[in-house]
């Protein structure tokens, strides 16, 4: 990989955690504003409002999305970036620039998601959602 791509995605890495760090102080403090409001008591989820809930949704999505940025900044450090931590091999640039924290290359990140709705496929779940019934 050229060194100025490279040091371009580790940019846009730490900017995007920065970001989401920000996103994540001010939602912290937006429920808890609102848990005084409407005087949760023992954290009971189901007595907050639904807009807090949505917050709190955004928030782990977001939280999820730090932990593969600060993988993928973990990953910078040990030389091992841009590194598909399934086959070993180059992830693209063209897939890099898209999902900078991506851990996969295209073939095994495909190759998951194959398997993970081959997993909801399984007959011993109920799947209301699709007319297909693969028996
Ligand atoms: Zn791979």
């Amino acid at each position: 990989m050229r060194t100025r791509e490279f040091e371009k995605l580790v940019a846009v890495l730490q900017e995007r955690k920065a970001q989401i760090e920000r996103n994540l102080m001010e939602a912290a403090r937006e429920v808890e504003s609102a848990g005084e409001a409407e005087a949760i008591d023992e954290g009971d989820l189901a007595s907050i409002g639904a807009d807090t809930q949505t917050e709190v949704l955004i928030a782990e999505q977001q939280l999820c999305e730090l932990r593969e940025i600060e993988h993928a900044l973990a990953k910078v450090k040990l030389g091992a970036f841009g590194i598909c931590e399934m086959c070993g091999e180059k992830i693209g640039i063209e897939r890099l620039r898209v999902k900078p924290h991506a851990k996969y290359c295209i073939v095994c990140r495909e190759a998951y998601e194959k398997n993970l709705s081959n997993l909801r496929h399984t007959p011993h779940r109920e799947n209301t959602h699709t007319a297909n019934f693969s028996y």
